[in-house]
């Protein structure tokens, strides 16, 4: 199937080009159609589905269809949990608008009031938001919802998840004048994402997308065991000259740890971008914006602060420091190996980090592979910790045990 079959206005395809896509994801495929035929969406589909193009596409072909005729806020309006997933949207957006006159705004959190002010002026006609900062707006008569005509509500389990019912339904109710609403979630399982999905949907096109495992290349894991600080940098510094490891995203614990390993790395020619929790949004961005240009190879961040971050060719993951839980390293190496290309997750263990190691090992369903480097082997042998086994009494020795017993009992 082509893009050519739901025979959309030549800007729009010339859009499509223009981001590089040659044929429809499979819930674009199911989607598209339906939302061509005005109905509304409701659709599980996770992240890398093609999912934002899904809801896009159709949205920019019902802009080009029927042209405004008088000036006035957004016509489409795309709310989305956080601001990254705002900002992606919005690339995606003025990718596909490229060729059209239409105008994209994107409104989030984190950003100096002044910056958006002309967001609003512009006669903006898709606006992607969070939905925090564009109540704000609305309290403020900045913004209003009355000349919505498509809405949607992206990944609204998580907005769901997050607290934002309140502002959503009531973005949802402002905006009574649309025409059409599309809902993505990536499950369509659970109460609140079924109840809420009646509330604001009528009628809708149900559209269930996998998982894009398909899409999922492999993830090669190993470690190396560490006598120290400086011994993890030795090694790191060892990686990062190496010529397969192309663009990298390195680990740490703590804003602490994350300024010093910046600044020794500066120290050695290694200009690496960073991102900690409390930076500010535009700092943020422009991280982001030089690992995904490729101008800095090199990414330190901390969990929290790489929480939603997208980056697609991430050759390697380093755990400079181990994560603090099983779940939050399946996460972080999840940052590699996307769109269907190999990536090496390489995690650095100290002594002390033993247990969460031997954790990750049993919740991974895996035994580390230690790897050393001539040169830079560890004084330290792994001292692996016993793990307490609880007695494990078989079922049918429980069984006739129970008997024995019961015998020993009668013969009193
Ligand atoms: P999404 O699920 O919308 O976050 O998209 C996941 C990734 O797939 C993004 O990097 C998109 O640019 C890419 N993508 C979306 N649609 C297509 C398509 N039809 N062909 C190729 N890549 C696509």
């Amino acid at each position: 199937m082509s893009f050519s079959e739901f025979e959309l206005d030549t800007r729009l395809e010339k859009g499509i080009a223009t981001l590089g896509y040659s044929k429809p994801t499979r819930v674009q495929q199911l989607a598209i159609p339906e939302a061509l035929d005005g109905l509304d969406i409701l659709a599980s589909a996770p992240t890398g589905t093609g999912k934002t193009a899904a809801f896009l596409i159709p949205a920019i072909q019902y802009l080009l269809d029927f042209p405004r005729n008088a000036p006035g806020f957004a016509r489409v309006l795309v709310l989305a949990p956080t601001r990254e997933l705002a900002y992606q949207i919005h690339e995606v957006a003025q990718g596909l608008a490229s060729s059209t006159d239409l105008k994209v705004g994107v409104v989030t959190g984190g950003i100096n009031y002044g910056s958006h002010r002309d967001i609003f002026e512009k006669n903006n006609d898709i606006l992607i938001a969070t939905p925090g900062r564009l109540i704000e707006y609305m309290d403020a008569e900045s913004f209003h919802c009355e000349n919505v005509e498509i809405l949607v509500l992206d990944e609204a389990d998580r907005m769901l998840d997050m607290g934002f019912r309140g502002f959503m339904t009531r973005i949802a109710e402002d905006s009574r004048n649309r025409k059409q609403a599309m809902l993505l979630s990536a499950t369509l399982e659970g109460r609140g994402i079924i109840e809420f999905s009646q509330q604001v949907l009528t009628e809708a096109a149900r559209i269930e997308a996998d998982a894009p495992r398909r899409e999922r290349g492999k993830i090669i894991e190993w470690t190396h065991l560490a006598d120290s600080a400086d011994h993890k940098f030795e090694l790191l510094l060892h990686y990062l000259a190496q010529e397969d490891v192309t663009k990298s995203i390195v680990f740490v614990k703590t804003r602490e740890k994350l300024d010093a390993l910046v600044q020794k790395l500066q120290s050695h020619d290694i200009y690496a971008a960073y991102l900690q929790g409390d930076m500010p949004q535009d700092k943020r961005l422009k991280a982001i914006e030089r690992m995904k240009a490729g101008k800095a190879t090199v990414l330190v961040a901390t969990d929290v602060a790489a929480r939603g971050i997208d980056i697609v060719d991430v050759s390697h993951v380093f755990n400079f420091d181990m994560p603090r839980t099983a779940d939050i390293y399946v996460h972080r190496i999840g940052r590699t190996a996307r769109a269907g290309a190999k990536g090496y997750a390489v995690s650095f263990i100290e002594a002390h980090d033993m247990a969460i190691t031997q954790k990750i090992e049993r919740y991974t369903n895996q035994q580390f592979k230690h790897r050393k480097i001539k040169g830079l082997e560890p004084k330290h042998k792994e001292a692996r910790i016993p793990v307490k086994k609880k007695k494990v009494v078989h079922k049918k020795k429980a069984a006739k045990l129970t008997k024995k017993n019961a015998k020993k009992g009668g013969k009193k």
